[in-house]
């Protein structure tokens, strides 16, 4: 097993005992350090650098105090840096809105939007008593309807109909409209994702997003996407007014990085994160948790 940061630091500052402040001739290794565990860690290089300079301004003339040697103060810096770069914002749904609430849900085939939809219909359901109506606009694969028919029944929700032959925007206009007779407080939209970005499901889904105008436009977004994440997100960022990030397969062997690629170039809150193939594997993102994750 690699060894962790604060293990490769303390190495370093052997060296450095009785220092009483980090200076400039010192840091620059333990940067060196701090910069290659976030790339291990599969964060994008341009957002390492951001990073790696905040980081800098605040650890040079950083006072190390009691027990603690360089190498201990800089993590912990590294850390808190992390933590508060990954953790702003709401953390659950906003549902301030005329209902029904409609959270539009969006990102690339296989990032695990159906599965976090239902996830979410279970959320809300249980959690906060909503009365929930979820719809497939994914009319690429019939099979993806027939999929969150199933899931959402697993999620004890209530799911619109629609078919292939219908427009995206249509099978969602008319699922608002049922949502709306029928009294419902939220309505979950999934749409189609392709396998990479391209144009036409640009377009479609700023479509979809104009005739629903959601209160909730979620990027559902694989953390083993590692480095590709960050070109994920900017399209998906300029396509749309993203209002939260979902981070799915968290339970995988990855060490997370793609979070902070993802926070930082969409600028978005990571309001949940996936931690299992199971209905009930959704948590609310602890950034505090994760920046020790990605850390090592
Ligand atoms: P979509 O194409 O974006 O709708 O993706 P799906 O919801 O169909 O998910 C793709 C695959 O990822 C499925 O096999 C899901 O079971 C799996 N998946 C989704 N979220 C998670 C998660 O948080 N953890 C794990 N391990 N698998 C997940």
């Amino acid at each position: 097993m690699a060894s962790t940061l604060t293990d490769r630091l303390s190495r370093l500052v052997k060296t450095m005992r009785g220092q009483a402040r980090i200076t400039e001739s010192n840091v620059q290794d333990m940067l060196r350090e701090v910069r290659m565990a976030l790339l291990e860690a599969d964060v994008a290089l341009p957002v390492v650098r951001d990073f790696i300079n905040r980081v800098k301004d605040k650890a040079l003339g950083q006072e190390v105090i009691g027990s603690l040697n360089p190498g201990q103060v800089l993590v912990s810096i590294v850390h808190k840096e992390l933590a508060a770069t990954m953790g702003e914002g709401v953390a659950d749904l906003n549902l301030a809105t005329q209902p029904p609430a409609v959270i539009l849900m969006a990102g690339l085939q296989g990032a695990g939007k159906t599965t976090t939809t239902a996830k979410l219909a279970k959320h809300l359901i249980e959690k906060r008593k909503k009365k929930v109506l979820t719809v497939s606009a994914d009319v690429y694969r019939p099979a993806a309807i027939e999929q969150l028919k199933t899931v959402t029944r697993q999620a004890g929700g209530e799911w619109f109909a629609s078919t292939p032959d219908q427009k995206p925007r249509d099978i969602a206009l008319a699922a608002l409209d049922h949502a709306k007779r029928h009294y419902f407080d939220v309505l979950l939209v999934d749409t189609a994702g392709r396998l990479a970005i391209d144009e036409a499901l640009m377009a479609e889904i700023r479509d979809l997003h104009a005739a629903i105008k959601p209160v909730e436009t979620l990027f559902v977004v694989d953390a083993m996407q590692g480095q590709d994440a960050i070109n994920t997100a900017k399209a998906f960022k300029d396509a749309l007014p993203l209002t939260g990030i979902v981070l799915t397969k968290l339970d995988g062997d990855s060490r997370g990085g793609a979070a902070m690629s993802v926070r930082q170039i969409t600028g978005a809150p990571i309001k949940f994160a996936g931690v299992s193939e199971k209905i009930d594997g959704l948590e609310v993102f602890d950034a505090d948790r994760h920046a020790g994750r990605v850390l090592g």
